[in-house]
């Protein structure tokens, strides 16, 4: 089984990279990505467990973009994470991060949350604080009752504890992963409230920018939803990639290696470009 898309505490995961390792096991996965937020701190960790348990590692990252001023995000897959210009454009991002970190802080704690950095924080195990760290902490502190809320009361754009940031564009991000000898996959295509003509500009927008493919197979999504995904990639000529987007046992609807395969209709991007 392939999981090409996965999280670790290295970001907003809620397994150490070994966990997550010796869970892609348990689950039957053989071929792995561990893809954090704009970082490619886990993936020494990562790498080594896999090789301890005799499964294909593949290294990637998950980089933010801006796109029309709105938030996307590109997979880099089989990257060098010591390419300086890759590490160069990670460390803006990181900066970027925490920078958005404090103010998404300040901007809840002006709106009654008391600590709300400081908290955060002391429950991560990094200080590249996103979004999912903060509703986190707003739910175990009982401001909301579950992610869902949490996120549409809080976390999202016109909210307290959404903060905008000046990621990099999408040609940048695509360059920089194929200079560091990776491929670019359009993440979660189905999950940026897009409408279909929008979406399907982002991922030609995606292809000319040397785009290589998208994420038919997301998360949970059903068998349709595939087959919906895998005509768009198809249109855009695009090949197809799976990942669960698996961050922990916090987002239950979200297994790992708990994914269908990709329709019959999509190149898969491990024979578009050999990824093992
Ligand atoms: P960031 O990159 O810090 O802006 O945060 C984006 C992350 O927030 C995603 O990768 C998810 O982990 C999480 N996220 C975004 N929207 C939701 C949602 N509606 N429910 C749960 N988690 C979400
Ligand atoms: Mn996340
Ligand atoms: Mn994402
Ligand atoms: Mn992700």
């Amino acid at each position: 089984m392939i999981d090409l898309h996965t999280h670790s505490t290295a970001s907003d995961g809620s397994y150490t990279p070994s966990e997550l390792v010796s869970l892609a096991v348990q689950q039957g996965i053989n071929r792995l990505a561990l893809t954090d937020h704009d970082t490619v701190d886990g993936l020494s960790e990562a790498e080594a467990a896999c090789h301890a348990h005799s499964i294909t590692f593949v290294p990637g990252v998950e980089l933010s973009v801006r796109w029309r001023s709105r938030t996307l995000h590109i997979v880099g897959l089989s990257i060098d994470p010591l390419e300086p210009d890759l590490q160069a454009s990670i460390s803006d991002a990181k900066q970027i991060r925490i920078a958005r970190a404090r103010e998404i802080g300040s901007r809840l704690e002006k709106a009654g949350i008391s600590e709300a950095y400081r908290h955060t924080r002391d429950q991560a195990d990094t200080e590249l604080l996103g979004r999912f760290h903060f509703a986190k902490m707003l739910v175990s502190r009982g401001y909301a009752k579950d992610f869902r809320q949490v996120f549409k009361r809080y976390m999202v754009q016109g909210k307290p504890g959404y903060a905008p940031a000046e990621w990099m564009d999408m040609q940048t991000a695509v360059d920089i992963i194929h200079r560091a000898g990776g491929v670019a996959v359009m993440a979660h295509p189905a999950r940026y409230s897009l409408s279909s003509g929008q979406l399907r500009k982002a991922l030609e927008k995606f292809k000319s920018a040397g785009g290589d493919a998208m994420e038919v197979v997301s998360g949970n999504c059903n068998t349709r939803e595939a087959e919906n995904m895998a005509r768009l990639a198809n249109d855009t000529q695009l090949a197809g990639s799976i990942g669960s987007d698996f961050h922990g046992p916090e987002k239950s609807w979200i297994s790992l290696g708990r994914l269908s395969q990709l329709p019959a209709s999509c190149v898969p991007i491990w024979q578009y470009q050999k990824l093992w």
